[in-house]
């Protein structure tokens, strides 16, 4: 039996009449650029994150980018986030005009350890993002009383994190803005491109709304130099079907990675951990091992495709040369970049498939 790393085709069919039904209401009201089902969209997915207000925009980097633009982030600010993240967290920054900073990662939970935040906050310091990497929300009680006493934003990317909580709170409704990613692969996709900012800020959610249609309110009259990065009405549409079935999904998700635990418990492996204050949904589940290329190539002979995030790290990218890191600057981030391993994961993933996959970990790891 081959495993893929993803599934998307399983999930599509089990949804495709719902689907076709929503894409032809698109076609027949030819509203395909915004319009009612982005609205629509917009509506419940603030009320699924626990927020007033969704901005539906182009991806989830777009998210970002106008969530700093909106706070007037840009030119001389800097903005903290870490670098064990996919680089759309730190293009963000970089193309307000601001400068990314790191710092590293927990070792438990791979996510911004707060504890070494106070040392690289400065004069020019506007914000922190941390990242809900993996499904896994940040620490956030800790993050958020440093950016308070600092009097710094949190703009949290939660483009990994559609349902996740941190105490009992939606990711993304704690920060000023919560940041996701429709991005085809991650727990709530798109067909295509898409993100969405979420927040209970009234005028920052306008001021995105604005930015993400030129700048305007009123068409023709421009009050802020904008961007073109309004969300399809496909994959509003698309998106509103889906949401109905997110919690389900992300159940399934928890069970998979419960299965996997149990499965790899005794074994020299190291399974995720989900904090006390975490709900975990395992947009990606990670393993943790010293033979980490090696393991991942026998698995892949045996047809189970493995993924790793992140390969390279961002202060070690050569786009992010100039900030003048060097190898070392960020231990954990450094260790996860070699050992951790991303096992197949998606809610349709099957119980057979799961022992396939850790029958040829244990296999490899026993040798
Ligand atoms: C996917 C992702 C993004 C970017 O989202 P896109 O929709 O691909 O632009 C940003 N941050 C993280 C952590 C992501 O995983």
């Amino acid at each position: 039996m081959t495993v893929p790393f993803l599934d998307l085709k399983a999930q599509y069919v089990s949804i495709r009449d719902e689907i076709h039904e929503a894409l032809t209401r698109v076609m027949d009201n030819t509203a395909f650029a915004g319009g009612p089902a982005v609205a629509g969209f917009e509506k419940e997915f603030a009320s699924f994150c626990g927020c007033e207000f969704a901005v539906g925009v182009g991806s989830g980097t777009e998210a970002l980018w106008l969530s700093l633009l909106a706070l007037e982030i840009g030119s001389g600010d800097e903005v903290i986030t870490v670098p064990n993240s996919f680089i759309a967290t730190a293009e963000a920054i970089s193309f307000t005009g601001a400068r990314p900073v790191f710092v590293d990662v927990d070792e438990q939970t791979y996510n911004m350890n707060p504890d070494l935040l106070e040392a690289v906050i400065t004069k020019k310091t506007k914000a922190i993002i941390p990242v809900h990497l993996f499904g896994h929300t940040a620490d956030m009680d800790a993050i958020l009383a440093i950016a308070k006493k600092k009097g710094l934003y949190v703009v949290e990317d939660a483009a990994q994190a559609h349902g996740a909580q941190y105490k009992g709170q939606p990711a993304g409704s704690l920060g000023i803005a919560g940041c996701f990613s429709f991005y085809p692969g991650k727990n709530l996709g798109a067909y295509g491109e898409a993100g969405a900012v979420v927040t209970n800020d009234a005028s920052l959610a306008e001021k995105i709304q604005m930015l993400r249609d030129h700048g305007q309110k009123k068409k023709h009259e421009h009050a802020w130099i904008g961007w073109n990065s309004r969300m399809d009405g496909f994959q509003g549409a698309i998106l509103s079907v889906k949401l109905k079935y997110l919690s389900e999904w992300n159940e399934a998700r928890r069970r998979c990675a419960r299965r996997y635990n149990e499965l790899l418990e005794n074994s020299s492996i190291v399974t995720p951990t989900e904090a006390d204050y975490a709900r975990h949904v395992y947009h990606i589940y990670a393993i943790c091992t010293r033979n980490r290329d090696n393991l991942k190539n026998s698995l892949a002979q045996k047809g189970v495709h493995c993924g790793i995030h992140y390969p390279i790290p961002i202060h070690l990218q050569p786009a992010y040369a100039f900030l003048g890191y060097k190898k070392g600057s960020f231990p954990v981030t450094e260790k996860c970049v070699q050992e951790l391993l991303s096992l197949p994961m998606y809610p349709e993933l099957s119980a057979e498939q799961i022992e396939t996959v850790t029958t040829a970990i244990l296999a490899e790891v026993h040798n």
